[in-house]
């Protein structure tokens, strides 16, 4: 399996869906923005908008 794509990966740390609220484990891209690991970048209803568990 190649390494280094877009999906998967291993989770770094955990972003919380700033839409839904969802916690989901993510990576932080080079842009400094966090994707969930195991999707297609965004959760069920298409949000793809991250934020730290700690933010609010
Ligand atoms: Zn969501």
């Amino acid at each position: 399996m190649a390494t280094g794509s877009d999906a998967g990966g291993i989770p770094e740390m955990f972003g919380k869906s700033a839409d839904c609220g969802t916690i989901y484990p993510v990576q932080a891209t080079d842009d400094g923005e966090l994707r969930p690991v195991g999707t297609d970048g965004a959760c069920s209803p298409g949000n793809d908008g991250f934020v730290s568990p700690a933010e609010r």
